[in-house]
């Protein structure tokens, strides 16, 4: 009979925030995939634990998720954890989880700690209805179609940020939701220094273009203002409207059709297409 997948939660700053049953979990497998092992042994450490290890990482998935599900398939269980919080959240694990499901292997998740749902609840801002945009991509096309895709979202966004390019992202995310929309920056999370700063875009812009930040941030940032109401427009009408913007304003069309996209939440690909194909 084949074992069983369990992911495996780890503190996200505070060694308490293990759970006990993360503990007897990580007693009870017969061997652990981890991101960094280093960083893991430290947490066996603390609860006197020797385990087996293999490593899975972002760049060896392929190679280490074939071996860690023939372990499984045949009947070894296992936990997997990653540097910190939940494995399959931003983190590797997604892929793991993926081949033991299509397997048939059984996955068995425990809940603990988790950076964005952390800072989500310590936000101060709407909860009831929010989007996980994890990182934004280092490549600047990826990354503007990302914001631009996000343009129009009535739902609090939930971002992770490295520190050293936190400042570029404010200024990114200023640029497109504009100064004044709400944000709170959740730094350090169940640590000493933990601290949660609850600003606006522009604000943080100017208080961290000064103060270059220490440590590990998830933004939350506050949703559009749900549109006014007005004049719904098609398709056809949105389409319409880019190549006015072209033609009268003499917009390129690729900005007339983000403009649109932004004011309409049609996507800027369609309108683009439909654009110059008239
Ligand atoms: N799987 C993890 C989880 O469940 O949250 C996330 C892993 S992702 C590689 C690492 C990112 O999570 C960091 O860049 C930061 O944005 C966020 N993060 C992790 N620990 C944090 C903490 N203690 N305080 C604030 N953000 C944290």
């Amino acid at each position: 009979m084949a074992g069983t997948l369990y992911l495996v939660p780890t503190p996200i700053g505070n060694l308490g925030d293990l759970s006990p049953r993360a503990a007897e979990t990580l007693a009870a497998v017969d061997f652990i995939a981890a991101e960094d092992t280093r960083v893991s042994v430290k947490i066996l450490n603390h609860l006197g634990l020797k385990k087996p290890m293999v490593s899975y990482y972002r760049h060896n998935t392929e190679t280490s998720g074939p071996q860690i599900l023939r372990r499984l398939l045949e009947g070894e269980n296992c936990a997997l954890v990653t540097d910190a919080g939940t494995p399959a959240i931003s983190d590797p694990g997604e892929e793991l989880v993926a081949l033991c499901v299509e397997a048939g292997v059984t996955v068995v998740p425990l809940p603990g700690p988790c950076a964005l749902v952390t800072a989500l609840a310590a936000s101060g801002l709407p909860t009831g209805r929010f989007t996980f945009e994890g990182f934004l991509a280092m490549n600047k096309k990826n990354r503007r179609d990302h914001l631009d895709s996000l343009r129009g979202e009535t739902r609090t966004m939930v971002f992770y940020e490295a520190p050293h390019k936190l400042v570029a992202t404010l200024a990114d995310l200023a640029a497109v939701f504009g100064p004044e929309r709400r944000v709170a920056l959740c730094r350090e999370l169940t640590k000493l220094h933990e601290e949660v700063v609850r600003t606006t875009l522009g604000q943080a812009v100017e208080r961290y273009r000064e103060q270059p930040p220490r440590g590990e941030f998830v933004l939350v940032v506050e949703g559009a203002a749900p549109a006014e109401e007005g004049p719904v427009l098609t398709l056809e009408q949105a389409v319409e409207r880019v190549c006015a913007l072209y033609r009268e304003e003499q917009l390129p069309m690729k900005e007339a059709a983000r403009q649109v996209a932004a004011e309409t939440g049609f996507q800027k690909k369609e309108l683009y297409r439909l654009a110059v194909q008239r």
